[in-house]
């Protein structure tokens, strides 16, 4: 809405009038740097609005930094930002369907703040779809914090993806991140939709079953397998992406060994890892036996080099095949099942748009893809 009123984004918060920072507080990692992003903003001199989940948890501390001009919670941001619409830099579009969740994971401080479950009517979501689709997306991505609890009055997540693959046929839908006990039979049966992105991205976090009971998950390691195999049975080109957490407390060798073997024996796609971060306010900010931080940082590094084996094994087997990609930049793309390529092609294709590539090997090791078709 204000960039149809003229307003221009521009990259250097010294040259804009008005700053929006978001702010995230999912680890001490990100609390540091949105303090950073706020204070850079702060000498700007621009009127700065902070945003987010840190300003949720810690408003003071926020709204002390000399400059901050206003402050949004959660509830604010997501009114007011609504009558902003997509970025015109996205290609791919972003659909918040879902808020909060009702689990209680020892470790999380987002649950805490964003308040209990609550899904946006599946008429709404369906309007904002198409509308999303009018303004020329291709890809919707459907986001939530605990995305699998979306229910509205019985319309689970897999009810939802199917309305809106109804609703039009031009554009395809992506799962954000899906917790492993939410994954229902319905939800992998709608995988099978040739528009729905082969891709699931799944939260194990740790595989070590006295660990995920410790920490208040409600899986355990066998179950989460099944889900890996079962996913599999439904989609096998789907590319499956998994969420670790190093360090948890409690974590010694045995159990983060019993990690490694479990990811090695999976073979997800990739693996995003990260170290164990105590926060405030949560049961795990209380509990013994944390891996020094030295140790945590040495475990989400091992992790981090086994996920660049995966991704290369995942990807290698696509290697010659032709894949759906939503174009990114005019030399970027992303396939279906979640491979970033270099674009080769003649013509520039249109950010936003659907196109066919073959996937081939670049010179210097990456991957790429070669235009085969434009979409209509
Ligand atoms: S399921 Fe996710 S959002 Fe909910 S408490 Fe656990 S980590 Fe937090």
């Amino acid at each position: 809405m204000l960039l149809r009123q003229g307003v221009a984004v521009v990259a250097d918060p010294a040259q804009a009038d008005v700053c929006y920072v978001n702010t995230c507080t999912v680890t001490g990692a990100a609390d540091r740097s949105s303090m950073q992003l706020v204070r850079r903003a702060a000498r700007s001199g621009a009127r700065l609005v902070v945003m987010g989940c840190l300003v949720e948890r810690d408003q003071d501390r926020v709204k002390d930094i000399e400059g901050v001009s206003d402050v949004w919670g959660n509830a604010d941001k997501e009114r007011r930002l609504a009558r902003f619409g997509p970025s015109p830099e996205r290609s791919r579009a972003l659909l918040k369907v879902q808020d909060g969740c009702d689990r209680d994971c020892a470790y999380c401080v987002v649950s805490g703040l964003r308040g209990a479950p609550a899904s946006v009517p599946a008429s709404e979501v369906e309007k904002r779809f198409l509308s999303l689709v009018d303004d020329g997306f291709r890809e919707v991505v459907l986001t939530g914090l605990n995305l699998g609890l979306y229910n509205d009055g019985g319309i689970g997540l897999a009810g939802l993806v199917r309305r809106l693959l109804d609703s039009d046929g031009r554009a395809r839908v992506r799962l954000g991140s899906v917790e492993p006990d939410t994954a229902d039979r319905r939800l992998l049966d709608v995988l099978r939709e040739p528009r729905v992105c082969p891709h699931l991205h799944l939260p194990m976090q740790t595989g070590d079953d006295r660990l995920l009971g410790r920490m208040g998950r409600r899986y355990s390691t066998g179950r989460f397998a099944e889900l890996v195999r079962q996913t599999r049975k439904a989609r096998p080109d789907v590319n499956i992406g998994v969420d670790v957490i190093a360090g948890l407390p409690g974590e010694d060798d045995a159990s983060f060994r019993r990690t490694e073997d479990l990811v090695r024996s999976l073979r997800p796609g990739y693996l995003h890892a990260f170290s164990f971060s105590p926060r405030p306010g949560t049961r795990a900010a209380s509990m013994d036996r944390v891996p020094s931080a030295a140790t945590r940082r040495l475990r989400v590094s091992r992790l981090r080099e086994v996920s660049v084996r995966l991704r290369e094994e995942y990807e290698s087997r696509y290697v010659g095949s032709v894949r759906r990609a939503v174009v990114e930049t005019r030399s970027a793309a992303l396939t279906d099942n979640y491979m970033r390529l270099r674009l080769r092609c003649d013509r520039a294709p249109k950010p936003r748009s659907l196109v066919d590539v073959q996937v081939v090997n670049g010179k210097d090791g990456g991957r790429e893809g070669v235009v085969t078709a434009f979409s209509r």
